[in-house]
C-alpha cells in the first residue's frame, strides 16, 4: 500500500480532501498532519474582529473532512522534511515515512523589521494563535485609551485596521489610537490606483493615520525612516511572509527566499514525489502572489496530479487566471474590489464577499462544536 502524507491543512489542501472525498484513493493510506483542529479562513478573520462572524464561522475542522476523505489525521507540527529519505520528522520526534508528500503549511510573518523590538507583538500568522492573542488584548481594558499599530499595508493589514477601528466604535469603550505603518511602498502596493484610493478613504473615514514609511523597532520604540518615533501599546505585524526555516535543509530546491521551488504541476524542481502549493512555494514558470485565491485554485489541480502520480498517469499544469478579484472588508459591511485595474466600492461589495466567503467555508462537513 503507497502512503500519501499532506502535510498541513492549508486552502490547497481542503480542496484535495473535497476531492479525495469524492474520488476515494485505493490501495493508498492517507494521512493529514497539522497542528491544529482547525483551518481558519483568513478572508473571514477581519469580519470576526469587527463582530459580524462568531469564530466558529470562520474556521473549518479538519477532521470530519479528512475522515470523510478515508485518511487518518496525526496532530503535529511537522519540524522537518528528509526529502532524499521520503521521511518527514514530527515536533514529538516521530519519523514518518511517504510515497508521495504534498505540502500546504502556508508561510509565517515577516518580522525582520522588529527584531530589535521589545514592546508587545502579536503576528497575524498562525491564525489560531493571533486569534488567541487578539482576544485577550480586546479584553485587556479600555481600548480607547490603547495605541494600536498595525505594520503593513497590504490588503491584509488594511482589512485588520478597518476591523479594529469599526469594532471599537460599536464598543462602548470605544476605539484605540489606531497608526498603520505600510513601509515605504505605501498602501495597497499590489493594487491598482484606483483600488488605492477607493481603500485610502475608507481608512480616512475611521481616522486611522496612515504613515507611509519603514518602520523597525528599537527598544520600547519603532523608529521612522524619517528620524521619528512612535510608542505603541501593541503591534499587530501584518508584513507579509516568510517561509519556515525547516524548509531550508530539508533537500527540496528552493528560491532564494527559502520557497519550496515547484513546476506548473506544483511538483518539486528536485523530488518528483513531493508536491507544494499554497504560500509555500513558488513557481519557476511565473510568479504568483500569495494569496488564499490561488492557493484553493490550485487546489483541483493538485488532487488530480496527486493520483495521478500514485496510478503512474501524467499531470496537469495549473494556470491561474490573468486577473484576480480582490476584496476588502471595510470594517463595516462595506468593501472595496479590484479585479485588474478596475475598482468598486459600496455595501453590495461587501454583501459578495459575504456570500463567498461563508459559502466557501460551508461547503466542508462540519460536526457540532463538543
Ligand atoms: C487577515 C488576512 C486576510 C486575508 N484575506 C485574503 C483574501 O480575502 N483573499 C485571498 O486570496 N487571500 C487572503 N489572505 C491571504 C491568505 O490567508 C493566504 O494566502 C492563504 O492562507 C494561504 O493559504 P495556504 O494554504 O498556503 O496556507 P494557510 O492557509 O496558512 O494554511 C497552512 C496550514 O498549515 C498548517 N501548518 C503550518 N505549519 C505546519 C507544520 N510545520 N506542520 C504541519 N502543518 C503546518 C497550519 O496550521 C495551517 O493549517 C489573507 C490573509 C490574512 C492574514
Amino acid at each position: 500500500m503507497k502512503r500519501l502524507v499532506l502535510m498541513g491543512a492549508g486552502h490547497a489542501h481542503l480542496i484535495v480532501l473535497q476531492h479525495l472525498r469524492k474520488s476515494r484513493l485505493q490501495g493508498v493510506e492517507l494521512i493529514v498532519v497539522t497542528p491544529s483542529r482547525w483551518q481558519y479562513y483568513s478572508g473571514m478573520i477581519p469580519g470576526w474582529i469587527a463582530g459580524h462572524y462568531g469564530i466558529e464561522q470562520c474556521r473549518i475542522e479538519v477532521e470530519p473532512l479528512v475522515t470523510a476523505a478515508g485518511g487518518k489525521l496525526m496532530m503535529g507540527s511537522v519540524v522537518a522534511v528528509m526529502a532524499d529519505h521520503n521521511q518527514i520528522r514530527l515536533a514529538d520526534g516521530q519519523i514518518m515515512s511517504y510515497d508521495f508528500l504534498s505540502i500546504d503549511v502556508g508561510a509565517k510573518t515577516d518580522l525582520t523589521s522588529l527584531t530589535g523590538y521589545a514592546g508587545q507583538v502579536i503576528s497575524i500568522k498562525p491564525l489560531e494563535d493571533f486569534h488567541q492573542q487578539w482576544q485577550q488584548f480586546a479584553a485587556s481594558g479600555n481600548l480607547a485609551e490603547k495605541r494600536l499599530v498595525i505594520m503593513g499595508g497590504g490588503a491584509a493589514g488594511v482589512e485588520l485596521a478597518m476591523a479594529v477601528a469599526h469594532a471599537g466604535q460599536q464598543a462602548v469603550t470605544g476605539a484605540p489610537h489606531m497608526t498603520l505603518i505600510t513601509g515605504s511602498q505605501g498602501l495597497l502596493p499590489d493594487f491598482g490606483q484606483c483600488m488605492r484610493r477607493l481603500t485610502s478613504r475608507q481608512l480616512a473615514r475611521y481616522g486611522i493615520d496612515v504613515v507611509e514609511l519603514r518602520a523597525t523597532g528599537a527598544g520600547q520604540v519603532l523608529s521612522l525612516s524619517d528620524g521619528r518615533s512612535l510608542v505603541a501599546d501593541l503591534v499587530m505585524a501584518v508584513t507579509g511572509s516568510v517561509p519556515f526555516s525547516f524548509l531550508s535543509d530539508c533537500g527540496l530546491e528552493t528560491d532564494d527566499s527559502g520557497f519550496v521551488l515547484v513546476n506548473a504541476r506544483h511538483q518539486s524542481t528536485s523530488h518528483p514525489k513531493v508536491f507544494a502549493a499554497g504560500d509555500v512555494c513558488a513557481r519557476t514558470d511565473q510568479a504568483l502572489s500569495r494569496s488564499g485565491v490561488h492557493a484553493v485554485r490550485a487546489g483541483p489541480v493538485l488532487a488530480a496530479n496527486l493520483m495521478a502520480a500514485m496510478e503512474g498517469g501524467s499531470l496537469a499544469a495549473f494556470k491561474p487566471r490573468t486577473h484576480t478579484l480582490y476584496l476588502i472588508a471595510c470594517g463595516d459591511k462595506t468593501a472595496t474590489g479590484s479585479y485588474g485595474p478596475f475598482a468598486v466600492a459600496g455595501k453590495w461589495v461587501w454583501a459578495l464577499k459575504d456570500r463567498i466567503d461563508r459559502g466557501f467555508v460551508s461547503g466542508f462537513p462540519r460536526r457540532l462544536e463538543k
